[in-house]
């Protein structure tokens, strides 16, 4: 018996030298080797008499080599091997260049099959270089589908596919099912053995289909139990006990009133806090639908206790506005705010540390500098993160494992679909704020092409003249040579308008600039003192600008729909109309029904849904902006129905086996207590 976790090198077949070739793909096991899925497959099951192979057509022929094979060598470094072979049809003239090997190979009088690509001049076939082996019946690599593999220097395909046949081979028979017998019923799913088997070497298309659907809803079945048994596990770990505060007097501070959802999400937060747990709790809204309140009540309510807390923003620009907005709800209340950003100088950091430590602040409002090593917190009690998509789940650990297991709260303005969310949020509680503040108005979008650019210019000199600013996105910082497509660079874009536009006040903003210049043009925009603002994507997250009722997105087909949705949400912050403007000069299918459904709705979940279904779970598995561990099922291309049958199952579960401590369940709990030990970095 071989065990999974046995290293490479001891697998018959497997040498020294492909073990610290694989090792370089990240496979060091045998479990890593028969879990190195194919990136692809090549279809060589087709066999055909040759008489009837077309032009261009990629094909097997079983075929008998006619005479002795020729070595010719044309020139230095050209070699070639010529040879005639026939079956009952016809013949086919075959060449192989550089492979002098080739002649020793193939016997005259033998019958091999060849695989490659059918060239037809006149009544002549020919084949160049083909993919042969003995006709015996054993096909490896020809007459069936072959699978192709992420390779790497050292490892050709072929010694790649032996690799792992040698590895199924070894352990193919004693692969546990970490599924339970009911749930692989249920969801007619198939077996360990033959989806391992058929993934690689798949005997038809359909037994790929049964395998891929199998290994897909395992890896989310085994994801889907491990967030689920975190949170069981968090919900019973000790957190600091809060009193209830009384909010009315938070509530009579604020220049309006809270909406229906702010107040239900504070109610709801509010409690996990007072109830002697540790809260985990993500508050999912919208742009605009108020996120920055729901902390700001939790934050009063921490000071209201004694006990201070920490707001961590992805980006200097927004940890300065989340400063400016916070200071002014929560100082005229007496609550003590500082702020820790990494543009501040050495001893200003080092004076807000200080008062840190002496526990002289309730709120401290800073960018990831807030979890350097160096800085020591006093009762911290509350851990707010905003826009979590960029932080990923490590970085946001750092900062928890700062107090005594704070309470946290997770904003995020990216709707998730909510068939990702228990995935993607599977440790969280989740609160949805599903309602805008009053008076908002839907911002009007357009999709335009640059026959546009005319209209597109008199559009925003009317906005200007009414007296609005103006957001324009572009792509990339600086022109880029190298591209073939012609992107739109910021810097470029923002010298064009300025040229068309000579009186107005044109302003370039870019992740490149040094953070006290992109604070000062920022200050700028916000003050009204400049028209039109280029920039790229660093204003995609949160960034306030009530007066800007016109966004620009220029090359739209370079951007994400929720990426698209969260700059749209930069205009429409105020009482004016406001528009977006989506120029995109891609008229693919796929990019058109991408951009028309941000022109019929402003509802995030519903973008992020559509976005999904376009997409596909695979892509956003593939992307890695969430923080997950890294999976397969992005490569095997997962689909939404796979995905919900694996959550439900994965529930069903965990309410009748919370622990997965039954017999039955010893080899699943086995794959789930791997993935959080291997993944420890990116969960907790
Ligand atoms: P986001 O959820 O995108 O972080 P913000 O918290 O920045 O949204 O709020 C967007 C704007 O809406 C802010 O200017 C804020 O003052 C305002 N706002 C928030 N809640 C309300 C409310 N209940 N009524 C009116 N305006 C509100
Ligand atoms: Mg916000």
């Amino acid at each position: 018996m071989t065990d999974l976790n046995t290293d490479v090198r001891y697998i018959k077949g497997i040498g020294e030298k492909k073990a610290q070739a694989l090792s370089k793909l990240g496979v060091f096991s045998l479990r890593d080797l028969v879990s190195f899925f194919p990136r692809k497959y090549e279809d060589r099951s087709t066999v055909k008499p040759i008489a009837l192979t077309c032009e261009g057509e990629s094909v097997c022929i079983e075929a008998m080599v006619a005479d002795t094979p020729r070595l010719t060598r044309v020139r230095r470094g050209l070699e070639l091997v010529k040879l005639r072979a026939v079956d009952e049809s016809g013949s086919v003239d075959i060449t192989f260049f550089n492979q002098p090997y080739a002649k020793d190979n193939l016997h005259r009088g033998e019958s091999y099959v060849f695989f490659g690509k059918i060239e037809v001049n006149g009544v002549r076939r020919s084949l160049i270089n083909p993919v042969y082996e003995k006709a015996d019946g054993t096909g490896r690599v020809t007459g069936r589908i072959i699978p192709v593999y992420r390779v790497c220097a050292g490892l050709n395909q072929r010694t790649m596919l032996q690799a792992v046949r040698q590895g199924l081979d070894a352990c193919l028979e004693q692969l546990p099912d970490v599924l339970p017998h009911e749930v692989r019923e249920r969801c007619q799913l198939a077996q360990t053995g033959y989806a391992f088997e058929n993934i690689h070497f798949p005997a038809d298309f359909e037994a790929l289909e049964l395998a891929r659907r199998r290994l897909i809803f395992e890896e989310l079945f085994v994801l889907a139990c491990a967030l689920g048994r975190m949170r069981g596990e968090r919900t019973r770990e000790q957190g600091i006990r809060m009193t209830g505060s009384d909010l009315s007097r938070f509530w009579a501070a604020l220049p309006f009133s809270p909406t229906g959802a702010q107040r239900r999400a504070v109610e709801q937060a509010m409690a996990d806090m007072d109830s002697g747990a540790v809260m985990n709790r993500l508050v999912q809204g919208d742009v605009g639908s108020g996120k920055t309140l729901v902390a700001a009540a939790l934050i009063w309510h921490c000071a209201a206790n004694g006990y201070m807390s920490a707001f961590m923003a992805p980006t200097e620009i927004l940890a300065e506005q989340h400063y400016h907005t916070l200071t002014e709800l929560l100082g005229p209340l007496g609550l003590r705010i500082g702020k820790l950003t990494g543009s501040m100088t050495a001893k200003e950091k080092r004076q807000v540390k200080e008062t840190l430590k002496a526990g002289q602040l309730d709120l401290i409002i800073g960018t990831h500098a807030l979890f350097s090593q160096d800085v020591e917190y006093e009762r911290l009690a509350l851990v707010v993160t905003d826009e979590q998509h960029r932080f990923g789940v490590g970085q946001r650990s750092a900062l928890i494992g700062k107090g005594q297991k704070p309470h946290v709260l997770v904003m995020s303005a990216t709707p998730i679909p909510r068939t990702l969310a228990l995935i993607i949020y599977g440790d969280l509680d989740v609160s949805v704020i599903d309602e805008l503040p009053p008076g908002r108005q839907k911002v009007d979008t357009f999709a335009v092409n640059e026959s546009y650019r005319q209209r597109l210019n008199t559009f925003i000199r009317k906005q200007v003249k009414e007296g609005r600013q103006v957001f324009v996105v572009c792509p990339m910082v600086e022109e880029n040579e190298e591209l073939a497509v012609k992107l739109k660079s910021a810097q470029e874009h923002a010298a064009e308008l300025s040229e068309t536009f000579p009186d107005l006040r044109v302003g370039c903003i870019h992740g490149k600039l040094k953070a006290k210049d992109k604070d000062a043009i920022m200050a700028a925009m916000v003050a009204g003192e400049i028209d039109i603002l280029v920039a790229t994507t660093v204003i995609e997250v949160g960034v306030d600008v009530p007066n800007a009722a016109l966004i620009i997105v220029e090359n739209a087909e370079r951007f994400g729909l929720s990426q698209l949705h969260q700059l749209r949400g930069r205009v429409g912050r105020g009482q004016h109309k406001s528009y977006c403007v989506l120029v995109s000069d891609n008229d693919g299918e796929e990019n058109k029904a991408r951009l028309s459904i941000m022109t019929k709705t402003n509802d995030g979940f519903k973008i992020s849904e559509e976005d999904l279904r376009l997409r596909g779970p695979g892509d956003f598995f593939g992307s890695r902006q969430h923080g997950l561990p890294e999976m397969h099922v992005a490569d095997l291309g997962a689909d939404v129905n796979v995905l919900q049958k694996a959550q439900q199952e994965a529930n069903l579960l965990l309410a009748s086996d919370p622990a997965l401590s039954l017999p039955e369940h010893a080899a699943l709990r086995e794959s789930v207590d791997r993935l959080l030990r291997v993944n420890a970095d990116s969960f907790n």
